[in-house]
């Protein structure tokens, strides 16, 4: 428990921290990168007689700009913690959450996974559709991620959901795929914490994931044996009131094959 109140506490303060750190990058940064882009269309019409380093150059401007477009990418994830606070609370279909995010998946799932949807009869949870599709997609992407591509027939995630004992709705996303070692387990949902290369991977994805659910009331956590595969568990509070919108009629459910 002790351990689970330091990351509300770290993930409250970098909330606050980062959107004004986020801010002030992102000001700095666009004139980076408009200047950047500016060379870049500069040196397009130079040729290598007029200039003898002009290859080089062109690549180290290019790598510039790359690395300036990182930067958004983080200031951009940053933004959405301080962004967690105010978030809507309306009555929120689970279910139809989990389809767009697996529809967002699908182009990592594909290739490396059979997707299993097991849903169970769950009420409505009152929070953010976009922020909880954000949340999914997160595990769904990580859980891909962890698949090495090519045996899409050997492989699966599992979206399961249910009520829980305790009344709330229950997510349970499971993937068959590389598990994680216990002192990498235990570092998960702290923010930059990946160990993924540099480019794929931020480390913001749990932390956000966290953040988001605390704000709704819920809890994240997570199982996983190094091997086997791992098993995402989100808890969210359930809600007596009904589907804001009415539901339309939507396609029934079915299992995204490969
Ligand atoms: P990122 O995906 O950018 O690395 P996350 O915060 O989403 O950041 O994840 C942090 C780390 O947790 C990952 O780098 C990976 O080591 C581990 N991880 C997350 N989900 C899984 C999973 N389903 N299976 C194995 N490892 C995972």
């Amino acid at each position: 428990l002790e351990t689970r109140l330091a990351v509300a506490d770290r993930m409250a303060a970098l909330g606050t921290l980062a959107g004004g750190v986020a801010h002030e990058i992102n000001n700095p940064l666009t004139f980076i990168t408009s200047n950047l882009l500016y060379l870049e269309e500069s040196l397009g019409p130079v040729a290598a007689d007029q200039l003898p380093h002009i290859e080089e150059m062109r690549k180290a401007v290019f790598d510039a700009r790359e690395g300036a477009h990182r930067v958004r990418t983080i200031v951009r994830e940053l933004r959405t913690f301080s962004r967690v606070e105010d978030a809507r609370r309306v009555p929120v279909d689970v279910h139809r959450g989990l389809d767009f995010a697996i529809s967002m998946a699908a182009q990592e799932l594909r290739p490396r996974a059979r997707l299993v949807r097991d849903y169970g009869q769950i009420p409505a949870v009152l929070g953010d559709e976009t922020r909880l599709g954000q949340v999914f997609l997160n595990l769904l992407v990580n859980a891909a991620q962890a698949i090495p591509e090519g045996n899409p027939g050997e492989h699966t995630v599992t979206v399961h959901t249910h009520l829980s004992e305790s009344g709330q709705v229950q997510v349970e996303i499971r993937d068959t795929g590389s598990g994680m070692r216990p002192e990498v387990l235990a570092r998960i949902f702290e923010p930059f914490f990946t160990t993924k290369p540099v480019g794929v991977g931020t480390g913001l994805g749990l932390s956000i994931c966290h953040g988001i659910v605390a704000a709704h009331g819920g809890s994240i956590s997570a199982r996983s044996e190094l091997g086997k595969g791992t098993v995402f568990t989100v808890l969210l509070p359930a809600t007596d009131a009904p589907l804001a919108v009415p539901q339309k009629a939507v396609t029934p459910p079915r299992p995204v094959r490969a």
